[in-house]
């Protein structure tokens, strides 16, 4: 493997059509991949997926948009029995630790998530207050639900990096989360990343670093060992493919404007970020 996409949703249904031959597309390519699960339904299948191939891991959790109703439902996540006919599906669903208690042991699963704090998309029908009152709550819950089974955490985070830090240094005091975990799609301050960086948190870059003139600048600062690439595939292609469908092939072109920002070879880049995220998920 010359580099692992570690945040990518290659399970859903965005792929429903070719998902065997994206995935096999990046495996040839040399890209392995961790498939992030969202909720129950897709936490399952990402298992289902990984289990079909080598080099492919799987994460389990509850996405902290899924917690509450909302209107910008993706039709590309659920597998097709579970979308309403004529209608947009809005189904809330809160973490339930003896679910994903029956998931956990399965060897393929490297991490819990992803899940964190939205503070950008709280739908706007709902109590503001409630609704990131009811983030916090899940992702406490499914903080120690990681440090129960010692596995890492793939931390969802937009508009939150304060309370989000202030979650995870709790969970670590109480002598939790002793695997620690990555901040995916990282687009936070140097100060943010900082002390993530205290925490022994990785960040995750993916295409907004592409788009991002801001974020660009914030990476050159951010040492090349807390990093890790990722796609967020089906979401977020970076150029020369942006617009269309996402996929973890296209990992190396994060690795490539990271090793531009930095100064380095693509290949350094490459090796580092793999260890990197060898190491966190244990693979
Ligand atoms: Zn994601």
């Amino acid at each position: 493997m010359k580099l692992i996409d570690s945040h990518c949703h290659v399970h859903f249904q965005a792929y429903k059509d070719d998902m065997d031959e994206v995935v096999k597309r990046s495996l040839d390519a040399g890209v392995g991949m961790i498939t992030v699960g969202t909720q129950s339904s897709t936490s399952k299948t990402a298992i289902e997926l990984a289990e079909k191939y080598e080099n492919v891991w799987a994460t389990i959790g509850l996405h902290p948009n899924h917690l509450h109703k909302q209107e910008f439902f993706d039709e590309d996540e659920l597998p097709p029995e579970e979308k309403a006919t004529g209608k947009i599906k809005t189904r809330a669903e809160a973490f339930d630790p003896e679910y994903y208690r029956t998931l956990i042991d399965h060897p393929k699963v490297v991490a819990i998530g992803e899940f964190g704090l939205d503070y950008y998309r709280v739908p706007d029908h709902l109590d503001r207050d409630q609704v990131i009152a009811d983030q916090e709550a899940s992702c406490a819950q499914q903080l120690s639900f990681a440090s129960e089974f010692d596995k890492p955490v793939v931390i969802h985070c937009r508009d939150a990096h304060e309370a989000q830090y202030e979650l995870l240094k709790a969970e670590i005091e109480k002598g939790g989360l002793t695997k620690r975990g990555v901040i995916h799609s990282f687009t936070g301050s140097v100060e943010d990343a900082r002390r993530y960086e205290e925490l022994g948190f990785i960040l995750g870059l993916n295409g907004i670093l592409t788009f991002s003139k801001e974020l660009q600048a914030v990476v050159k600062d951010i040492p090349l060992e807390q990093i890790v690439v990722e796609t967020d595939a089906p979401y977020l292609t970076p150029p020369p493919y942006r617009g269309k469908r996402n996929e973890p092939a296209y990992v190396k072109f994060i690795a490539k404007l990271i090793a531009e920002l930095h100064h380095v070879s693509f290949d350094e880049v490459a090796d580092l970020t793999t260890n990197t995220t060898k190491t966190l998920f244990s693979i």
